[in-house]
């Protein structure tokens, strides 16, 4: 029998993923599911990047394009960092590849290997560790409580590094927590970075969805010397409702990105002409759709904060961006609800799916016992419809 590499072993399916995949088994066998595990807006990608879509298929834009991404899409992006981030880039330094997932796969590919250590702050998006893992290199999880705000501090950083170490990992806003630093812990986080020789993953994917007086920031503005070893990853898929058209992208140091680029060219060949022609018109075209889907989502967020207020046993820090709630249901844990007895996270969520129909995603996928995260990228009746039944599956 064919038998697996050593690497096989050391993956698990996304959780996120097989949490959706569950919800879409018991949707199947006709049951109703309220569906609050995927991170994907609900709304259809806008007009006029579907427009563009079409239109390049019609133009002839179906042939394979250069591995690193069209020039156009290049330059668009990195006008984009150095108009509105505040960081001059080159378009060299970018390449555009199958989703901001596939980026950060090509930028961990770029510059860890075996023996390597990559500090992660948790919680953290499921993808991470098992991407570092991936590349031969050790995740070195970094615990930030809810008590610190789910924030890593420059101590704590300073305190997990070794001469092994490759790269800080951050994401902010974050998802499972929503979580945005202030641009002044940010700031010191960088201080604390530049004291080593450790470089920076910065994911922004979910940079342009912050709630009232939450601000993104790019790490890489922060200060003249990051550039030269900051990796940021963004990408269409949230900002734009664009999760299938699967465009992504790196920001690096030249160097990187020529290697990035040389990957993609053997592995991938290039992500898709026509995708890669949407996300040029995604981010030049007209911004009046994402501010309406923002807008929607803020009203969102509200409810859901509302609801988990008056949700017994239940508790959520407001998160600034992104569209989930991270709610902590550990006073659930040592109970029987619906029939089932809960001891952890998983328990919660699998009892919620199968006695009340709510597909939510547990916290210990995030590296986060005692948590239950709730996708709010959902329309308000489904919203409502869900906190009815958790209220009722909460009161079994
Ligand atoms: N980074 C974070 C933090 C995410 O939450 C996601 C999607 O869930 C991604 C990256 C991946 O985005 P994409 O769909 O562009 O691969």
């Amino acid at each position: 029998p064919l038998s697996l590499a050593e690497r096989a072993s050391l993956i698990e399916p996304s959780a996120t993923l097989a949490m959706g995949a569950e919800a879409k088994r018991l949707k199947v066998q006709g049951r109703q599911i309220l569906d609050f595990a995927l991170g994907e807006p609900d709304f259809n990608t806008p007009a006029n990047i579907q427009e563009a879509a079409i239109r390049a298929m019609r133009d002839g834009q179906t042939h394979y394009t250069p591995p690193a991404g069209i020039p156009e899409l290049r330059q668009a992006v990195a006008k984009l960092y150095t108009d509105h981030h505040g960081v001059a880039t080159d378009p060299a330094q970018v390449v555009v590849s199958n989703g901001a997932k596939h980026a950060i796969h090509n930028a961990l590919m770029a510059v860890c290997g075996p023996g390597d250590e990559v500090i992660i702050p948790s919680p953290y998006w499921v993808s991470y560790a098992d991407l570092v893992k991936l590349t031969g290199a050790k995740p070195v999880v970094v615990q930030a409580p809810e008590s610190a705000g789910f924030k890593m501090t420059p101590d704590q950083f300073l305190g997990v590094v070794t001469p092994r170490t490759r790269l800080l990992m951050i994401n902010s806003p974050s998802n499972p927590t929503g979580v945005v630093y202030e641009r002044s812990e940010l700031a010191a986080l960088a201080e604390a970075v530049l004291k080593t020789d450790v470089g920076v993953l910065s994911d922004e994917i979910y940079e342009q969805l912050t709630y009232r007086d939450a601000k993104p920031t790019c790490f890489a503005s922060l200060d003249p010397a990051l550039p030269a070893r900051t990796i940021t990853i963004s990408g269409v898929s949230k900002t734009y409702a664009m999760t299938g058209w699967r465009i992504g992208w790196s920001v690096a140091p030249t160097a990187v990105s020529k290697f990035i680029g040389d990957l993609q060219s053997q592995e991938t060949s290039n992500p898709c002409s026509i995708s890669q022609w949407a996300a040029l018109e995604a981010i030049t075209g007209p911004q009046e759709t994402v501010v309406e889907m923002k807008a929607q989502f803020a009203r969102r967020r509200e409810y859901v904060l509302e609801r988990i207020e008056r949700l017994p046993g239940v508790t959520c820090t407001p998160p600034g961006g992104a569209f989930y709630a991270f709610m902590n249901v550990s006073s659930h844990f040592g109970k029987t609800l619906g029939g089932k007895k809960i001891i952890d996270s998983t328990s919660f969520c699998m009892a919620a799916l199968s006695e009340a129909n709510v597909a939510l995603v547990m916290g210990s996928a995030f590296g986060a016992e005692g948590y239950a995260r709730m996708s709010f990228a959902t329309n308000l009746e489904t919203l409502e419809k869900g906190f009815d039944a958790l209220e009722r599956f909460v009161a079994s």
